[in-house]
Formats: C-alpha cells, sequence, structure tokens
C-alpha cells in the first residue's frame, strides 16, 4: 500500500496568489460594470525587449538546420552564457566566480525551492518573516518543520528572522544558531534592501557559526542606491558560505520564457564535500538543461543593446513604484520600498489587517494587492503593491486609493 509524504499535509491552505485570484474572479462577476486594476502579483507587463526578440528568432532559425540544431544542453549551460554572466554579473562587479560555479535553470524559483535537497533534513532554517513563500514551503515539504501553529502564524522547527517597521525590515541574527539561512536583497515583499556593511555581517556569522546562505537576488537589477551590493559575492568571505540565485524575469521580462541561475563557489564545502559537486550531481540527476533558445535569448540580456533596453523597461517600473510610494505619502500613509526594488510595502491605515485592507481596496476602489500576512506572521498590518504595471493603471490606481483616505 502506498503512502504519501505526510509533510505536505502541513502546508497552508491554498497559495497566497490563488487566494487572492479567487476573490478578485468572486468581485469580477458580482461587479462586471467595474474596471479592477492590478498592482498585486509580481508578473512584469511590458514586452520583451527587441534585442531580445532578436535572438529568439535567430536560435529559432538556427533550431531548423542540420548545423544549427541543439539537443540537451550541457549540463550546467551553455558557454556563450555562463561566460556571459560570469563576466557581466561578476566579474564586472569585483567578483571572482567562474563559469564552472554556474548552473543555468529554467529559473530562480526552481532553484530556491530545490537547493535545500543538497543539505541534511536536520538542518535547522532561518526564514525572514515576512518572506517569499517557497523557501517555507520546500523546507516543509521536505520535513526539516513540524506542524503549524495556527495562533502564532508560524511552522514548528523553523528559525523566524521578523523584518518589520522597528528594524528597518533588516532581520538581526537569530537568537537560535541556524545551518541554513535564506536571505532576499532587494526584498520580496517589503522592497527593501541592505547595505553592502550590513550583509557582511551575515557573511561573517555564517562563516563563524558554518551556516550556509542561499541568497536570493532576483531583484539586483532595480538597484539604484550606491553601496547597495548586487551580489553577496561582493562581500569577503561569501564564497565559503553562501549559494546565490538570480533570476532574468524581473531584469528581462523572462518570467514567461523562463532562465536563471544559480552560484555555488568552488570553496564551499562540507567535511571534504563540495557543494558545488552536490549541485551538479542533482542537477544532472534531476534536470535537463534550459532551451537553447531560450539560453540565446539570456546571452542577449548582457549585449550592448539588450543592457539599455532592459535599462529602460526597468527605469518604467522604478517610475511606477516611485509614484506609488510617493502618492501614498502624500495621502498620508506609510510606505516603504521602492527604491531598490519594484516593490512598495505600506502600513495598512486604521489597524486594518491586511486582508481587511485588502477587502476595502478592492470592494471601495477596485485595485488589487497582495496581503502582508500572506507572506508571514510580521506581515500582518503590512500590504505590497507594486510597480510592474503601465504607467496609465497604475497612476489611475493611486488616484483612487488618495481618494479612499479621503473620503
Ligand atoms: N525569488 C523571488 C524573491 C521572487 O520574488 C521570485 C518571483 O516572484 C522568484 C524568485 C522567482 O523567479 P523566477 O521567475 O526566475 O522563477
Amino acid at each position: 500500500m502506498f503512502t504519501i509524504n505526510e509533510n505536505y499535509l502541513k502546508l497552508q491552505g491554498s497559495y497566497l496568489f490563488s487566494t487572492v485570484a479567487k476573490k478578485v474572479a468572486a468581485y469580477k462577476s458580482m461587479h462586471p460594470d467595474k474596471t479592477v486594476i492590478s498592482l498585486g502579483i509580481g508578473d512584469v507587463t511590458l514586452p520583451l525587449a527587441p534585442a531580445i526578440i532578436e535572438a529568439l528568432q535567430k536560435a529559432v532559425a538556427e533550431m531548423g538546420t542540420k548545423e544549427g540544431f541543439h539537443g540537451y544542453a550541457p549540463e550546467r549551460g551553455y558557454d556563450f552564457l555562463l561566460n556571459a554572466i560570469a563576466k557581466e554579473d561578476f566579474a564586472a562587479r569585483g567578483c571572482e566566480i567562474s563559469p564552472d560555479e554556474i548552473f543555468v535553470s529554467d529559473g530562480a524559483k526552481c532553484d530556491v525551492g530545490n537547493i535545500q535537497e543538497i543539505f541534511g533534513t536536520d538542518n535547522l532554517v532561518a526564514v525572514c518573516d515576512p518572506v517569499y513563500p517557497v523557501y517555507v514551503d520546500t523546507n516543509v515539504m521536505a520535513g526539516r518543520t513540524g506542524v503549524y501553529d495556527k495562533a502564532l502564524g508560524t511552522y514548528e522547527g523553523l528559525v523566524y528572522m521578523p523584518c518589520t517597521q522597528e528594524n528597518g525590515f533588516a532581520p538581526k541574527l537569530p537568537d537560535k544558531t541556524p545551518d541554513l539561512i535564506y536571505l532576499c536583497f532587494p526584498n520580496n515583499p517589503t522592497g527593501a534592501a541592505i547595505t553592502k556593511e550590513a550583509l557582511q555581517k551575515w557573511v561573517d556569522y555564517a562563516n563563524e557559526i558554518h551556516a550556509v546562505i542561499l541568497f536570493d537576488a532576483a531583484y539586483e537589477a532595480y538597484i539604484t542606491e550606491e553601496n547597495i551590493p548586487h551580489s553577496i559575492y561582493e562581500c569577503e568571505g561569501a564564497k565559503t558560505c553562501a549559494i546565490e540565485m538570480r533570476s532574468f524575469s524581473k531584469n528581462a521580462g523572462f518570467t514567461g520564457l523562463r532562465l536563471g541561475y544559480t552560484v555555488v563557489p568552488k570553496e564551499l564545502v562540507s567535511n571534504g564535500v563540495s557543494l558545488n559537486d552536490l549541485w551538479l550531481r542533482r542537477h544532472g540527476t534531476k534536470y535537463n538543461g534550459a532551451p537553447y533558445i531560450v539560453q540565446r535569448a539570456g546571452e542577449a540580456v548582457y549585449s550592448e543593446a539588450g543592457k539599455a533596453q532592459i535599462k529602460e523597461q526597468i527605469a518604467y517600473y522604478m517610475e511606477n513604484a516611485r509614484q506609488i510610494r510617493e502618492g501614498l505619502i502624500a495621502a498620508g500613509y506609510q510606505a516603504f520600498g521602492g527604491v531598490n526594488s519594484p516593490y512598495v510595502w505600506l502600513k495598512t491605515p486604521d489597524n486594518l489587517t491586511s486582508w481587511e485592507f485588502f477587502d476595502k481596496l478592492l470592494n471601495e476602489a477596485q485595485v488589487v494587492g497582495t496581503p502582508g500576512s500572506g507572506f508571514g506572521a510580521s506581515g500582518e498590518g503590512y500590504f505590497r503593491l507594486t510597480g510592474f504595471g503601465t504607467h496609465e493603471n497604475t497612476k489611475e490606481a493611486i488616484k483612487r486609493i488618495q481618494a479612499l483616505k479621503t473620503k
């Protein structure tokens, strides 16, 4: 008789965004005359940049020729992409990452979800709270937690590091000593970034306690301020304690194309076993490589034309984020983020819970955002809006929110 992985039964309800989608669908069917604007889910809206489309078309044409056909991709990714990543994302920032420390994948979500597989199930995991839910849920699935405490909104056996207004949305070193530490900066959902000095403290701490930092840098392209590290490898000693995940989704609009990568430095070793070797083994066994045409599109992200076009797209989203942030502040809200990240994190007014504010915004302003409590207990009383909409919709949404506040 088969049994199931009972850890799955510990998982909470439906995924945050499906609950949001259900509520929005129900509202729309009751009010077909109303225009609902979504500044909720973190998906991009601009079409792919011309340089990327050109590379895709060229690669598609190649695939139709005898000489240009490509089957299974090399395990780590094609050299043309690995070399571009090593040069543009790391060497250009003074970080020495060699192509054989990079593993190309079909996106950061899979990597941040799967990376925990190479660690023991007895590892103590520390996460920020609020947090991108994938880190928590994949560790629940793997059996690294106990049950969910509904009253506290936390899983037994996880170390939660609150990120709230009081600490500037930057976690303090935890009281309990963890083995794995998930950090994401610029942060989803709070939009907060961390200075190089602050990140260096985490690197020093991880090296001291022999922990591994799983650093999610999916939003590094949105950094606008100096002294905010784009990569954890800008910090001294990070190669002995950190794995970094990157995505082509938010910098170049690949949410539908799918491309990302993970860096596992060669220096990262546990009792003589190289984590790079383990991840290569895992990658080779369970993954067959991102498509050639998509990797060629990824290469185009680093071309001169690609870089210029992508910069414009990021500026477009960041202009939205600026307008959201400033519009909220002008309306009397406390708003954070939106400077080094496309996310704006606001304190809900009048002590409303996150979901109460969600309902109010949907029903009275027809604007959709994401309830902060969906990202963890410390997100209660906060709400996330994103800069990924169009200028027109963003302007209109802010106008409606401002009207709501002054009613
Ligand atoms: N990491 C964070 C923090 C994210 O917010 C997201 C997507 O929203 C991802 C990873 C997933 O990126 P990808 O589209 O590359 O899977």
